[in-house]
């Protein structure tokens, strides 16, 4: 396996040098919205601590990163109404990884929904900014 990318879009969001619409944050981890969202409120939970993926994630780092997933995922069954949640999460090129930086994808469900296809749709910036606002206050509620 190639060894971690500082370079990587994610590394410069977590830098700092890019901004993302973040919706969560604690020491170990970031969440922020995908901003090509599969559905609404489309979530993307990474640890701040370099990692490719699962295959070099320290444990602890991963299981934080679920802990942290699992909340934005209750956040979004109450706060956007959604009826189920979909988690994925891709390792190496051929596991359907783009990024090389440890993400686990949220994705809010609506019945008789589908997925949008990856990497079809791109969100206007004022709803993801809304979205960010909502999932982030939910979060703050607890
Ligand atoms: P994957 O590596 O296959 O899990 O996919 C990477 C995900 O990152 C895709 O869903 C993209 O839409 C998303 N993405 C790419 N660039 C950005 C960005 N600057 N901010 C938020 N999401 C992004």
């Amino acid at each position: 396996m190639p060894a971690y990318d500082p370079n990587n879009i994610f590394a410069k969001i977590l830098r700092g040098e890019l901004p993302c619409y973040k919706v969560y944050e604690d020491d170990k981890a970031l969440a922020f919205l995908d901003i090509m969202p599969r559905a609404p409120g489309h979530t993307l939970v990474l640890p701040k601590a370099p990692a490719r993926n699962i295959l070099d994630v320290p444990p602890d780092d991963l299981a934080h990163v679920a802990k942290v997933a699992q909340k934005i995922a209750k956040a979004a069954m109450t706060a956007l109404g959604a009826d189920g949640i979909t988690v994925q999460q891709f390792n190496e090129g051929p596991g359907g990884q783009v990024v090389f930086h440890l993400h686990v994808h949220v994705i809010p469900r609506m019945a008789g929904v589908p997925m949008k296809p990856p990497a079809e749709f791109k969100e206007k910036p004022e709803a993801l900014a809304e979205m960010a606002k909502t999932l982030m206050a939910a979060l703050a509620a607890g």
